[in-house]
């Protein structure tokens, strides 16, 4: 039952200090269009950062 054409992407969290892709994530673009921020812990800065949407 796989739904075609959705308004949900993946896309990935970079941390904004190493720049490393350490989490991926899904959001509706409908709902939030602007780049989604979050604060995560990053395994290469050994603590929490803030991570950005990227593609
Ligand atoms: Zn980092």
């Amino acid at each position: 039952m796989a739904k075609k054409g959705e308004a949900r992407g993946i896309i990935n969290l970079a941390c904004t200090e190493c720049q490393e892709r350490t989490y991926t994530s899904s959001k509706n673009r409908k709902n939030d269009s602007q780049r989604l921020e979050l604060k995560k812990y990053c395994p290469r800065c050994h603590h929490h950062t803030l991570h950005r949407e990227t593609r």
